[in-house]
């Protein structure tokens, strides 16, 4: 609700919007831009602000064009695997136990990355240029 276009140009097949999105920082108003480019024939949606490269979750800025065309569901492409409930993983078919002779060695493993993983990715996660390369 405080996402607005300000401007739309069409670029061959795609459509490039202007969105201006209001937001309140430090209890002031300010609005940011953003440019969202749309192609309706694959369902393509890319914003600037390039919040789904780097978290894997689409944007306002995104889901507010795609709600201006009419599309009442988010494409499947746009649903990262990590966040579905409708498929099976490796590490939950396996059972974690924390008596070490009752778990696998695959367990194990998939616990030790799990974590550094998420250490990864927490020390990334305040950069553009870190997750960048975490990404690569
Ligand atoms: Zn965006």
């Amino acid at each position: 609700m405080y996402c607005e276009v300000v401007d739309t140009k069409e670029d061959g097949a795609f459509l490039k919007y202007q969105i201006s999105e209001d937001m309140i920082i430090a209890g002031k108003k300010k609005s940011a831009n953003f440019t969202v480019i749309f192609h309706e024939f694959d369902s393509e949606v890319k914003c600037n602000c390039s919040k789904f490269e780097f978290r894997g979750i689409l944007c306002r800025h995104a889901i507010y064009v795609l709600i201006k065309h009419k599309m009442d569901l988010i494409p499947d492409k746009y649903i990262l695997r990590r966040w579905r409930k409708d498929v099976t993983r490796r590490h939950t078919k396996i059972k974690i136990s924390y008596n070490e002779s009752n778990a696998t060695l695959e367990a194990h493993q998939c616990d030790k990355m799990q974590k550094t993983f998420d250490e990864i990715k927490e020390l990334a996660a305040d950069s553009e240029e870190k997750c960048v390369i975490v990404m690569a």
